[in-house]
């Protein structure tokens, strides 16, 4: 009850400190946990090739889902995106997400990568690989998720906090790939080889790595990117696990059209362009992910750091899955 009240109160917070929005004069209002710089370049090219104006407004994905569900059919918002399959399928889950059949969508975004449903669609793809120290670790000592678990590592691996959705699809996905039994022995592993308790941040657990606190690490690729460009010189590499199997670990951010939308036919015709061809290198490009789209490359850094396998099992599972992942972690130990 405590936690409703609070979340009412956050809307009403947020409802006077946001710009007013409204859909009247057929304009789209995108409701975006992915950031301004982010989405802003797209929204600005759409608007220049097809004169259509996107508002919108950016806040993280819990409290933008407890806004459209608080204002249900007064919202504003004709889109959702926002980031991680886990947050994508709770919006589905809570019914503020439309049905979408279109065969452009599906035939651009890969079905793993959207919902079974078609209630959300992945737009960009991070995989949430190994990263190790070049100093301390060859890359012919990694093989697997699960292989972090082995006593060989012990003292040697850092983690962000199991708080964080990336880690709980990641393991959901494990539960899913692995077998629940086999997960929970892989993830009480790296408990126990965990060198240092988990950050708050992929970022400050790269840096771990970095400082020689510990010898691998978990984290998503653009994480890595971003400290590639501000440290070129960085003593860390990314290492692909599980090509004999399963492949990497990727997770999406993906977005889709509100149930209550007032410009839904907008709305679907941006979220098919942002699936295109022309829309995808920029969308990816500018965080430094990979295109969902398979017919678009990656960003020449990005692609600089080799291909891989990814796991093609489908995304929905890490929602799914999550709050079994959640009770999982917790009951090995994972904080
Ligand atoms: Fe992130």
């Amino acid at each position: 009850m405590k936690s409703f009240i609070r979340s009412l109160l956050f809307v009403a917070a947020a409802t006077t400190a946001m710009p007013a929005v409204s859909a009247d004069n057929g304009e789209i209002v995108v409701y975006s946990a992915r950031k301004e710089h982010l989405i802003k370049p797209l929204f600005d090219a759409y608007t220049k090739k097809t004169g259509v104006e996107v508002k919108y407004v950016t806040d993280k994905a819990g409290p933008l889902l407890a806004r459209l569900k608080a204002e249900g059919a007064n919202t504003p918002a004709d889109m959702l995106i926002t980031v991680d399959a886990g947050n994508l399928w709770h919006a589905a889950e809570r019914g503020v997400l439309a049905e979408v059949n279109s065969a452009a969508l599906q035939s651009n975004v890969p079905a793993h990568l959207r919902d079974p449903n078609n209630r959300w669609f992945g737009l960009s793809v991070r995989a949430r690989t190994v990263v190790y120290s070049t100093e301390r670790v060859k890359p012919e000592e990694l093989t697997s998720y699960e292989d972090l678990a082995d006593p060989k590592w012990k003292g040697r691996l850092c983690l962000r906090t199991s708080k964080k959705v990336y880690n709980q699809s990641l393991v959901a996905m494990m539960m899913e790939r692995l077998g629940k039994e086999k997960a929970e022995e892989v993830v009480k592993g790296w408990v126990a080889n965990l060198a240092v308790p988990p950050f708050s941040n992929d970022t400050k657990t790269m840096k771990a790595v970095a400082a020689g606190q510990c010898d691998v690490a978990v984290v998503n690729t653009y994480y890595f990117g971003r400290l590639q460009k501000k440290e070129p010189d960085v003593k860390l590499a990314l290492f692909w696990p599980n090509q004999n199997d399963r492949g990497v670990h990727v997770n999406v951010s993906g977005a889709g059209i509100t149930k209550h939308a007032k410009n839904a036919k907008a709305a679907t015709d941006l979220l098919v362009w942002l699936s295109s061809d022309e829309a995808q290198q920029m969308f990816a490009g500018l965080n430094m992910e990979y295109p969902a789209n398979g017919s678009v490359k990656a960003d020449p850094m990005v692609a600089a750091w080799g291909s891989f396998k990814g796991d093609e099992g489908n995304i929905a599972k890490a929602g799914e899955l999550q709050a079994e992942a959640v009770m999982l972690m917790d009951r090995a130990g994972y904080r």
